[in-house]
């Protein structure tokens, strides 16, 4: 055997052979999709124009072409592109999707930054992020120097992110694209100029244009395929179980091709999934096999793939989503779609009827998502979309959703924005915000300290946004700095952060769950049994492998998704408190009280004292509201408790509660502050 053994050919032949077969075949796919033909026309008229709006069908190319072609004829020159979208799953699923068309790694050439994963380096050109973090890059530079061409996808979503962001690259183009004196030749030697495309799956198209001073319109013809529509008799008592018959009925009666479920969210999704395999299961022998694949926002990125892996040979794929394969991903092979007519809504409760914050409701779509929806089906061949709503429910949903900043908390952004040196009412929106939540979310910055009372930026406000964290969290880590108790706070501030919950608590095994985590449960409440998990879970991750910590968290009814995550930006957290200068080595030993104090800093918006019958108050609100069944203090009578979320169901109930000293409460500043 010579030197050249280290690797055998065969090996090599055998790895190096399919690879460069699926690039053969991406390419040919590339050259396929609807947009590909309108290549040149389309750089043309970017090259052209300053800002663009881009219109075009799902599953066009838009998101995955557009980039590359920009980037391709130099029209970015030496900066970066920067493609937006509102959901985590989608910039990175996106992104690998690109770097595997260029034929390269995610994280070299294309790249992707959404919040507590940053996966990019010097040689990226290409960066799909979320709008969330393009606005919180603004922070560091506020004109986004790095890009040269910033593409706003989903503009139609119109989160309340991508609204702030469409207002300040309208400003930040008038400053980078401002022509010089100097013989007007051309924009400012400092400043690159900037160019922005605005693209959208829906006709909307006008409102952007006007917004960018009547920016140019190009539209991009789909392949859409007959869809035929059917809507339920009378309306459905129980979506789920609804969904569940009609996919069966699809699965035995119908010819091949792959099914699409539309649900609110993650926990239909997992609950329905369960109940097809568990049918599947018992299904005769000759019936195909169904391949399961869950489509979420909190969706592990490894998970991701086998979504868009071929349905293997006598299988039918059930993919089960969110709104977020309405427009942002396109899953090849859907045939049929069933829509359950449901979406999760993130919805501001007024702090006058409950908490401030948002909640996630779940509720009837609009129409323009019924018709994207429908046309899921058709885009390969002709399809059917089965609606689990009826005729007239349809024709009486309104035409679209209300933008998210008419209806979500405004206090994470409006700090941002104070950051920047600007204000709510003074920025140049799409829509206007409303006036009543801007003055809720200025009160509760007063109330966490980010500004005094003149309505300025105090330098806790600005620690606050440095930290990648809710307002109310970031005050709690602050806190901690200064009571020493930093170790504990992330651990706890890392858990509330992540996308899923810890603990498991349906209503049929919560008596199980509570029974399996008795050894964690403390008498201060669910932060501290929180504080045990997360400490057990990192004594286990000492010596366990992955399946062992999966098993442990099955045991012990724990989600190991949360964990996981959890432990993922606990990891970011420490880098930032480096960078902050903030040591998050400081404990408090087994004192607790410095770290109930740092909490109701944080949480002081949700504190409740108890009444005579039992129910408890809110201090700063007034409402009535009762401690949650899966809490550890259920049943419990506390003179003064804070939590984390209230759920709306028959009753408001408090989430994750910890009971605490009413001094604590009292001794707020901007509590006395009040009185006096
Ligand atoms: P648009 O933005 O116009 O809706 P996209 O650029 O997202 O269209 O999609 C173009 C094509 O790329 C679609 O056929 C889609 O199925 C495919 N695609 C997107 N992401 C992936 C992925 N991760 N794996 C395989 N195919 C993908
Ligand atoms: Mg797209």
């Amino acid at each position: 055997a010579g030197k050249k053994n280290l690797e055998s050919p065969k090996k090599r032949m055998k790895s190096a052979a399919p690879v460069s077969g699926k690039q053969h075949a991406i390419q040919e796919q590339r050259k396929l999709l609807p947009i590909a033909q309108g290549r040149d026309a389309l750089i043309h008229e970017i090259r052209e124009n300053d800002v663009t709006v881009l219109i075009g069908e799902t599953g066009s190319g838009k998101t995955t072409q557009i980039p590359q072609y920009l980037l391709e004829s130099g029209l970015a020159g030496k900066g970066m592109i920067a493609v937006t979208q509102p959901r985590r799953v989608a910039a990175t699923s996106l992104a690998n999707r690109v770097a595997e068309e260029k034929n390269t790694e995610v994280g070299k050439l294309v790249g992707y930054s959404v919040r507590f994963d940053e996966t990019s380096s010097e040689a990226t050109r290409i960066k799909y992020v979320t709008d969330g973090m393009l606005v919180r890059e603004l922070l560091s530079d506020p004109i986004l120097s790095r890009y040269s061409v910033i593409i706003v996808d989903e503009a139609h979503e119109r989160t309340l992110r991508t609204d702030i962001l469409m207002a300040n690259l309208k400003a930040i183009q008038q400053k980078r694209n401002k022509p010089t004196d100097r013989k007007g030749k051309g924009p400012a030697a400092a400043l690159s100029p900037l160019k922005i495309v605005i693209m959208s799956a829906t006709l909307d198209a006008e409102k952007f244009s006007s917004f960018y001073n009547k920016a140019k319109i190009l539209y991009v013809k789909g392949r859409q395929h007959p869809v035929t529509i059917y809507h339920t008799a009378t309306s459905q008592a129980d979506y789920v179980d609804s969904a569940l018959r009609t996919f069966f009925q699809i699965h035995t009666d119908r010819p091949p091709g792959d099914v699409l479920i539309f649900l609110p969210g993650q926990e239909d999704i997992e609950g329905l999934s369960s109940s097809i395999q568990l049918y599947a299961n018992r299904l005769p022998q000759a019936t195909p096999g169904v391949l399961l694949c869950p489509l979420y926002a909190a969706l592990p990125p490894g998970q991701q793939t086998k979504i868009f892996s071929p349905t293997p040979k006598g299988m039918r794929k059930c993919i089960l989503a969110t709104n977020i394969a309405e427009t942002s991903i396109t899953i090849p092979g859907v045939k049929y779609v069933i829509d359950t007519g449901k979406c999760k809504e993130k919805r501001y409760i007024a702090r006058s009827v409950g908490s401030g914050f948002d909640t996630l409701l779940t509720r009837d779509i609009t129409k323009s998502s019924a018709m994207q929806r429908a046309g899921r089906a058709g885009r390969e061949g002709p399809g059917f979309c089965f609606r689990l709503y009826t005729e007239d429910a349809f024709k009486n949903m309104p035409l679209s959703a209300e933008p998210e900043i008419r209806r979500c908390t405004l206090t994470a952004s409006l700090l941002q924005l104070k950051c920047l040196g600007q204000d709510l009412e003074e920025l140049e929106f799409m829509d206007k915000p409303d006036e009543e939540n801007i003055l809720s979310a200025l009160a509760a910055l007063y109330i966490l300290g980010a500004l005094d009372d003149k309505k300025a930026l105090t330098k806790n406000g600005r620690d606050m946004a440095f930290l990648p964290l809710e307002p109310y969290l970031a005050r709690v880590v602050l806190a901690a700095r200064e009571l020493g108790c930093v170790r504990e706070i992330l651990d706890i501030v890392s858990v509330l952060s992540s996308n899923s919950k810890l603990f498991f608590d349906s209503a049929d095994q919560r008596d199980a769950a509570l029974e399996a985590r008795t050894k964690f449960r403390h008498s201060s409440g669910d932060h501290f049994t929180i504080l045990n998990v997360v400490r057990s879970f990192d004594e286990i991750a000492k010596t366990e492998t992955n399946a062992g910590k999966k098993d442990w968290c099955h045991k012990t009814y724990l989600n190991f998704r949360c964990l996981t995550e959890a432990v993922a930006i606990r990891t970011q957290l420490k880098e930032v408190c480096e960078r902050m200068k903030i040591d998050w080595t400081a404990s408090c030993g087994d004192n607790e009280q410095p770290v109930l104090r740092s909490l109701v800093r944080g949480l002081v918006q949700n504190a409740a004292f108890l009444q005579p019958d039992g129910s408890y108050k809110q201090v700063m609100g007034p409402s009535i509201v009762k401690i949650h069944p899966g809490s550890v203090l259920c049943d419990k009578k506390i003179p003064a408790i804070i939590y984390d979320e209230l759920v709306y169901t028959t009753n408001i109930y408090a989430r994750g509660v910890s009971a605490v000293p009413r001094s604590f409460i009292a001794e707020v500043p901007v509590l006395n502050h009040r009185k006096a």
